[in-house]
């Protein structure tokens, strides 16, 4: 993993793994960031000059993954949520109208913010083909064409990292979680949705050669094919 990592130099090389992985989005309890500066104000870090070079980062990642930049943005604020009786820092969020938010962390390298940004620009394009996929006859081409990935076949796979298989062991649903469902409102998680933004992020992270689970390879390929299909219609 040391090697790989040497050899692809914007990767987060061993931090996809472990318990690194959860940093990547979680953060670490308590937040490091407050801790070292207690008492700054949003306008105050909006205006340090490492938060800016962090902004600026951010913008060209985002047109390097080909999106809008103006629609992702650096908050200077705090996202804390709690999860299994701690207290984890948001890394960042995306929204259901193509919004992007990554919360400030001076810790945090380019190689995560890339990280932090592919994971949650995967969200987004799972939004738009849910949407359409909802919005369908039942026996649309979107559900022709994901038919084959039934509740039970996904179940069955669970996730491809550790934060995506937290999401499959806090699933709370009576039945496995149904591709393009609601899932937070049916099983407090979103096993599904998360096991596919982890895909992307370990393709941005290693590269297209990297080793992952076909099935769910497959899904994300298929769901990015339909959103570009979607964005040029
Ligand atoms: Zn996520």
């Amino acid at each position: 993993m040391r090697s790989r990592f040497e050899a692809r130099p914007r990767g987060e090389g061993r931090g996809f793994g472990a318990l690194s992985i959860l940093r990547c989005w979680l953060g670490a309890a308590p937040p490091r960031h407050a801790a070292a500066a207690p008492d700054r104000t949003a306008s105050e870090i909006e205006n340090l000059s490492h938060f800016l070079k962090k902004q600026e980062t951010l913008q060209r990642l985002a047109r390097e993954f080909g999106y809008d930049a103006s629609k992702v943005t650096l908050s200077p604020q705090t996202r804390t949520f709690d999860y299994l009786g701690q207290s984890f820092t948001s890394e960042g969020q995306s929204f259901p109208d193509g919004r992007i938010e990554i919360y400030y962390d001076p810790q945090m390298t380019d190689a995560r913010l890339g990280c932090c940004l592919a994971h949650e620009l995967q969200h987004v394009r799972y939004f738009v083909v849910r949407d359409a996929y909802c919005a369908e006859p039942t026996d649309g081409p979107l559900h022709r064409r994901f038919a084959k990935y039934a509740p039970e076949a996904l179940g069955a796979q669970r996730g491809v990292s550790n934060y995506s298989n937290e999401h499959w062991d806090a699933w709370k649903g009576d039945a496995p979680p149904k591709l393009f469902s609601m899932e937070l409102e049916m099983g407090k998680s979103e096993p599904i949705n998360e096991t596919i933004a982890e895909v992307a992020k370990a393709l941005y992270n290693w590269g297209p050669d990297v080793r992952i689970n076909p099935l769910w390879r497959e899904l994300h390929d298929a769901i990015n094919e339909e959103y570009a299909a979607l964005r040029s219609a």
